[in-house]
């Protein structure tokens, strides 16, 4: 069986006046994530897991931060973008585990309308993509709330 794994990881600063997008799902928090897209980390660290398997690069080489194309973008078009690539390049996706790192709000809630949301995008079953969460124990960044990270791993197979 021809296989291959990637891993992801996104890191985005929290203030103030932005919404808190993850997964694609917006949350009700008082903190939103900073960045020049819509800064869903979960979303960016499932990208670059995707590319990592087919060692095409990462997020930035696809949708570069300097282009006012991806202001604001949608990460959950990029994920479809992101796919739809490793498709046409013969493989298709396994399975995906991820966790977000965050000390508020409470995320578990609100996991299934991720997968969800993910598994659509996708055009894949949710049942093959997990999202996990957790705190950081009030330590590092994370734990201060002065930012949301986020870490996954994508397993491919070709078609
Ligand atoms: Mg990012």
């Amino acid at each position: 069986m021809n296989i291959r794994i990637g891993n992801g990881y996104d890191i985005h600063q929290l203030g103030p006046d932005r919404p808190l997008i993850l997964g694609g799902v917006t949350l009700d928090h008082t903190l939103g994530l900073m960045g020049h897209s819509d800064a869903d980390v979960l979303t960016h660290a499932i990208m670059d897991a995707l590319l990592g398997a087919l060692a095409l690069g990462d997020i930035g080489h696809f949708f570069p931060p300097t282009d006012p194309k991806w202001k604001g973008a949608d990460s959950l078009v990029l994920l479809e973008q992101v796919h739809r690539e490793i498709n046409q390049r013969g493989w298709q996706v396994v399975n995906i585990d991820s966790v977000i790192v965050a000390e508020k709000p409470k995320l578990k809630p609100h996991l299934p309308a991720m997968r969800a949301k993910l598994g659509k995008v996708m055009g894949i079953s949710q049942d093959v993509i997990s999202v996990k969460a957790t705190t950081n124990e009030k330590l590092g960044p994370t734990g201060r709330q002065e930012g949301i990270c986020s870490y996954a791993v994508a397993l491919l197979t070709q078609t």
